[in-house]
């Protein structure tokens, strides 16, 4: 079918072309990419806001993300599906800092060459041992994604013991530093993607987005024609040609796009591959003043302590808290059965080890908000399947962050692919050429 008269058929009824269920992040990246390609899209969202997994909310003041968020400013796709400009990412301070038995030390500054590594302070092992992290580090940087794709696949844990590294490094940066960052304190992730996230970590710097998490997903909403997103309306069976709602009857379109979270996808079709999950509980806390001076990543190295990793949110972007005081968020990992009180049960612990890690009195901090994700992180173990299709038959298209990697980098990534398998199916190419020679 010519170009043109495919541009008549797709613009000519009321119906849109396309109609995407969820307003996350992979869902509204979808719709944008397609809304730019001029096709029209109505996005139903389920919840009263967009957002998904990284909406955002105000409690007495303070900005909370669903759960402590960490962004890398060398993510490809925050530029290529993002305007990173307005987004105003805020860089953390570069390194992280470990507290291991007992100890706090700095570590893992990306910008310090590997010769000069072995002079720095940490007690992670012998000088000729931070020589070769400050080498395998840069080696990872340098090294191109598909070459990062082709080595052996291991889990992380069995390839950190098998690369050479010494127990120190591993226990005192590497282990800690991974399970922050893949959300996995078992790390049963598979070793390629613990690769790419090394690799991010090497290329750029821990940042969040001015605003917290949620304006990635407000951006893009932003993008949208007014009217795009529909809020407060449930999918309950999808096709090709339409969905099902519940209370709001049969939206139609020329096609359909899943972007919902796994577990909704594996319920409205049923085979599609669905994922374990790695839980994510975030404690706030207010404080007086700033346990640190910088917006540094604190990674807490003992296994028996219930805290991955906390961070000083107000320091990385002050519009986090009101003005005079502090928010800090503080991640626990992994599945636990909390008592009869729930995640706040769990938090005079969590305090008490917040007062060793950042070694200051929390006596005086308040307890804002615990926020528990059951199903926060889609499991990668290997083998990991980058790229899953995002064409189910046509017609009828899936994307989210279960389709590639379990990031934001992933949901935006496979928001693109699933709109740009629907402009080739459309044979809508041709149109965006001709909208650009008109
Ligand atoms: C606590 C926490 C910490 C995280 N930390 C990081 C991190 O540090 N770095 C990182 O890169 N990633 C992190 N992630 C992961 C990241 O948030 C997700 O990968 C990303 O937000 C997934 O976006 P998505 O669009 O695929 O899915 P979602 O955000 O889950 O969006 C799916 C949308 O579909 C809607 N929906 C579901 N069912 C229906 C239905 N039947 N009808 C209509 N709508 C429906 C939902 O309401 C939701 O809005 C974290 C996630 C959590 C929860």
């Amino acid at each position: 079918m010519p170009a043109h008269d495919l541009a008549h058929r797709i613009r000519g009824r009321d119906d849109p072309d396309v109609v995407v269920v969820g307003a996350g992040t992979a869902g509204l990246a979808a719709a944008r990419h397609l809304c730019a390609a001029g096709l029209s899209v109505t996005v139903l969202e389920a919840a009263q806001h967009v957002g998904g997994r990284m909406a955002g909310e105000e409690v007495d003041g303070f900005r909370l993300d669903q759960g402590l968020h960490l962004l890398n400013t060398s993510l490809p796709e925050l530029s290529r599906s993002l305007d990173p400009g307005r987004l105003e990412l805020r860089p953390l301070a570069p390194g992280v800092l470990v507290h291991a038995g007992g100890r706090r030390y700095r570590v893992g500054d990306p910008r310090i060459p590997a010769a000069r590594l072995a002079a720095v302070r940490a007690p992670i092992g012998s000088p000729l041992d931070k020589a070769r992290l400050g080498a395998a580090l840069g080696r990872l940087a340098a090294t191109p994604v598909p070459q990062l794709l082709r080595r052996p696949e291991l889990t992380t844990a069995q390839a950190l013991a098998a690369r050479g590294l010494s127990a120190r490094v591993v226990d005192g940066f590497l282990r800690p530093l991974l399970t922050a960052l893949l959300s996995d304190p078992e790390l049963s992730t598979s070793s390629r993607c613990a690769d790419l996230v090394l690799r991010a970590y090497a290329r750029g710097r821990l940042c969040l987005p001015a605003g917290g998490a949620a304006a990635v997903p407000r951006q893009l909403a932003e993008g949208l024609p007014p009217g795009t997103v529909r809020l407060g309306v449930r999918a309950t069976a999808v096709s090709a040609d339409g969905v099902e709602t519940e209370g709001h009857g049969r939206v139609r379109g020329r096609c359909t796009v899943l972007a919902t979270d796994a577990a909704s996808a594996a319920r409205l079709l049923p085979g599609l591959h669905l994922p374990g999950f790695h839980p994510v509980t975030t404690y706030y806390h207010v404080a007086p003043e700033a346990p640190l001076a910088e917006p540094l990543l604190l990674l807490d190295a003992d296994r028996a302590s219930p805290v991955s990793h906390s961070l000083v949110l107000s320091r990385v972007d002050p519009s986090y808290a009101p003005p005079g005081r502090s928010l800090v968020a503080t991640a626990v990992l992994g599945r636990r059965s909390f008592d009869a009180g729930g995640p706040a049960a769990l938090e005079p612990r969590v305090r008490r080890r917040l007062s060793e890690l950042y070694g200051t009195s929390t006596a005086a901090w308040a307890f804002l908000a615990v926020r528990h994700v059951e199903q926060a992180v889609p499991a990668m173990p290997p083998p990991h399947h980058f790229g899953r299709p995002v064409r189910v038959i046509g017609g009828l298209y899936v994307c989210g962050d279960h389709r590639d990697t379990s990031s934001v980098q992933g949901a935006l990534v496979s928001g693109r692919r699933a709109a740009r398998q629907i402009l080739r199916d459309l044979g809508a190419p041709a149109l965006v050429r001709e909208a650009a020679a008109a």
